[in-house]
Parts: C-alpha cells; structure tokens; sequence
C-alpha cells in the first residue's frame, strides 16, 4: 500500500466515525479543524498534516465523495492563515490560527486604498508607535466581508521618510474597537460585498506586528501570492464561505440548504465541478448535441484541467518551504479568462433569458448574478493588466516599468491625496 492509500484511508476512517449533518456548523467545524483533515497541506502542528498539495487534495476528494462539508473558506483561511503561518511568531499562531482553523473568526483585508490599488506601495494610512501600541489613522476602501470581520490583515505605513515599498509595516488588527468605522458599498449585482473602512486613531498592540518593522511589503507579497494561488489550500473546497457571516448554532444541513441558494456557493460550485453545473445549464436549454456549445465546453473543461495541472506543477517544481512566487500571476489570468469563457457561455445558450434577473429567472438568477461578478475577478487581487506586468519582469526578465518614484523618500511624492511641499 503506497503512503498515499494510508493517508486516505487515515482520514476516511475519521470522517466515517466523526461526520455528521445533525452537528451544530460550529462544533463540525471546531472538530474538523482541529483533526487537521480540514486542511491536511498545513503544518501538523498547526490544524494540518504536513501533506503535499497532491497528497491533501486527494484527502479533499476523499471527503468530497463521502459528502462529508467542507472546513471554512474565506479570508481567513486562504490569505490570513498561510500569511501567520509564514511570518509569524509561535505566539500569533497560537492567539489566531484556532480561531481561523475552526471558523470561529472572520477576517479581511485592508490592503487597498482611495489612492493606492494597483500601486498599493503608495498607501497613506498611517501607523504611529505609542509605547508598546501603534496608533492607526486613514482610509481602506473594497474590503471584502469587513462588515463581518473580528480580525484584518492591515497594511499602514510606519515611516513616510523612506522609499514607498521600505516604509510599511504588517498588523493584525482588532476590528471590534472605537476608531473602526465600516461603511458598507453597493454593487451592481446589488450585493455589499465590500466596504470602506476608516480608521481614527485606532489601537494596535506591538505584539500583534507581523514579522519586522518595514517589512510590510515582503510579508504582503505572501498574502498576495496566495490571493492568486488557485490550488491555494486554504480555499478549503466544498465548505462554507466565510466572507459573510455563518450561523454557527445551526445544523450543518441548514446551513447547506440556506448555502444552496446563495450566489457565492454557485461560484464555488462552478469553480469546483464546471462539468454539473454548465453541462447541466447547457442541456437544460436543449443545447446538449450542440456541436458548438459543446466545443465551448470542452474549452472550458480543457483551460479548468489545464489550470489545475500547472498549479500542480508549479507547486512539485516549488522548493520545500519555498514561497508561491510569479507562476501564481499565471494562474490567476487562467482563472479570470475561464470566468469569462463561462459567462459567455452561459448567455448564448439562455439566448433572451439571460436578460433576465431575480429568482425566477433561470438557475434562480444566481448565473445572472455570476456573470455580473466576474469583471470583478480581472480586478480583484490585482489586475490583469499588473498580472502581465509580474509575469513580465519577474518570470521572464524583461526590463522594469519606469517608476521614478521608487527611490524617492514617500513624503516627498505626490500620491493619493499627498501633495508634498513644493
Ligand atoms: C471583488 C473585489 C474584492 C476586493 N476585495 C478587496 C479586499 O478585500 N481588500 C483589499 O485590500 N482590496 C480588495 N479589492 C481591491 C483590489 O485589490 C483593487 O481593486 C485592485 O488592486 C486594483 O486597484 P484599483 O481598483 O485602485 O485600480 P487602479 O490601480 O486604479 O487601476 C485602474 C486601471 O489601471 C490599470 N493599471 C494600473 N496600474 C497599471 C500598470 N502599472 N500597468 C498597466 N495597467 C495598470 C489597471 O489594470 C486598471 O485597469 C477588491 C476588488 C474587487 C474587485
């Protein structure tokens, strides 16, 4: 029997005796976690097993064949965890990693700013040490969930007297405190799913500082290479978002059933088993012996194997302990153009029913939903255009962007609402 075979049979033998659907979600997700089968690619000392991405991901289709629900997926899991896992002390894994492992806290991400998205190295708010606090003032804008969130992952500058990218600083930071103030946006699939958030002179103690003072944008870098990191474990596939905020006390076959028609789970669903649900929408429209709709299916199916093969490959090539690096950026463009190839899809078979919007309309209205969602996915986690750009200079070596404001102290540049002294 080969390692892997024990493994599965590990962890089927766990799932058989523990699953239920009758459990409260919080306490299926409290025991799952801390099994270390909800996210078998972390550490064995940190919710994990220490296994390979292959190697987990047979353990998730273990579970997925079983029907067993998945740990939770969100923030939390697939950017604030493998970030605390990366740059944190034992301390800080110890005080959040249960919490995230178990779906207990809700996390966002307060990167992006009014005046700095693409460039975020250019971001004004500001962290000020007071004693053992930092003193934070400014304004994050696009933060998905932070209307639900207990905890963000922050980036705030420590020190405008140094280059842009030298002068940042990583926290974790309390969101339930005075000096927070959330202001939820709308969308056009008229859905809030992300936010301003203000902060006036809100509290982060020293302890809660992410690895060294002025290495925010190396520690970010991590963030961000698993934000485009499709074969990212913590995505936690065929579990609960958490970028809303679950009902822990119901039983995880409620929490299912209310899951079912939301939009989120039909992305998910689309992004997991394209084969369904698409071939389902496809010959639910009587489109099945289409030789064109099926042509465009087979693309779809071909770019979503294509996708998941050089994640493989990107991760066996990757050096034990080594960080996602470039490769990631061309994963994420496989992903937005496959969102895409899917929506266009969609709305050429519904023909006039694609037009259609709300519950009666096809599929609930959830594909009409989707398909307004995905322009986000070129934006979200940096642009396709920057995509290009990574790609560019640091996988093939081509030359820099001109960017005369690099080595120039950031007082001294005119970013966001900064206008320095003339
Ligand atoms: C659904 C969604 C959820 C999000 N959630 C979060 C979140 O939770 N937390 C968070 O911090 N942020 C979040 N964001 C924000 C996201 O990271 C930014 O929108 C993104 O980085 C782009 O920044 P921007 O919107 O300021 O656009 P800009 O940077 O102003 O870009 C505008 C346009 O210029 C192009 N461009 C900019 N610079 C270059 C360049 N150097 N070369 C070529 N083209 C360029 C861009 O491609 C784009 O087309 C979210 C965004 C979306 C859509």
């Amino acid at each position: 029997m080969t390692n892997t075979a024990e493994t599965l049979d590990e962890a089927g033998a766990w799932f058989d005796a523990n699953w239920s659907a009758d459990l409260p979600l919080g306490q299926w997700w409290d025991r799952l976690g801390r099994s270390g089968w909800g996210f078998p690619a972390w550490p064995a000392a940190w919710f994990g097993r220490g296994l390979s991405n292959a190697a987990a991901r047979a353990v998730i289709g273990e579970r997925l064949r079983r029907g067993v629900f998945g740990p939770p997926s969100g923030i939390a899991t697939f950017l604030a965890a493998p970030t605390i896992l990366a740059h944190g002390t034992e301390a800080q894994k110890e005080r959040y990693l249960p919490g995230i492992a178990t779906g207990r806290d809700v996390w966002c991400q307060l990167f992006s700013e009014p005046g700095a998205g693409s460039d975020m190295a250019s971001l004004q708010t500001r962290a000020e040490r007071d004693g053992d606090e930092w003193i934070i003032s400014g304004q994050k804008v696009w933060t998905s969930g932070a209307q639900y969130a207990r905890y963000g992952i922050l980036i705030a500058r420590t020190d405008p007297g140094v280059p842009k990218h030298k002068g940042l600083t990583y926290f974790l930071i309390d969101m339930h405190q005075p000096g927070v103030e959330v202001r939820p946006l709308r969308e056009m699939t008229g859905d809030s799913g992300f936010n301003e958030v203000f902060f006036t002179d809100a509290r982060v103690h020293d302890r809660d500082r992410l690895d060294g003072i002025g290495e925010g944008w190396r520690v970010a870098m991590t963030t961000l290479a698993n934000e485009r990191d499709p074969s990212n474990p913590g995505l936690g596939a065929g579990g609960g978002s958490l970028i809303g905020s679950p009902d822990l006390s119901l039983t995880v076959a409620a929490y299912r059933r209310r899951q079912a028609s939301d939009t989120d789970a039909f992305s998910y669903s689309l992004g997991g088993g394209i084969s369904t649900v698409l071939e389902g929408l496809v010959r639910s429209f009587g489109r099945g012996d289409d030789p064109v709709a099926r042509q465009r299916l087979m693309a779809i199916k071909t770019m979503h194997e294509t996708q998941r093969w050089t994640a493989e490959r990107a991760k066996a090539s990757a050096r034990a302990g080594a960080q996602p690096g470039p490769e990631t950026s061309t994963l994420k463009l496989m992903g937005t153009r496959m969102s895409r190839a899917i929506r266009d899809l969609g709305f050429s078979v519904m023909g006039p029913h694609g037009m259609l919007i709300g519950d009666d309309a096809p599929v609930d209205g959830l594909f009409h939903k989707y398909a307004l969602f995905v322009q986000a996915g070129s934006i979200a986690g940096g642009s396709d255009e920057v995509q290009h750009n990574i790609i560019g200079e640091r996988a093939l070596g081509l030359p820099r962007e001109p960017d005369d404001s690099r080595d120039r102290p950031f007082r001294e540049l005119r970013v966001g609402t900064q206008r320095p002294p003339s």
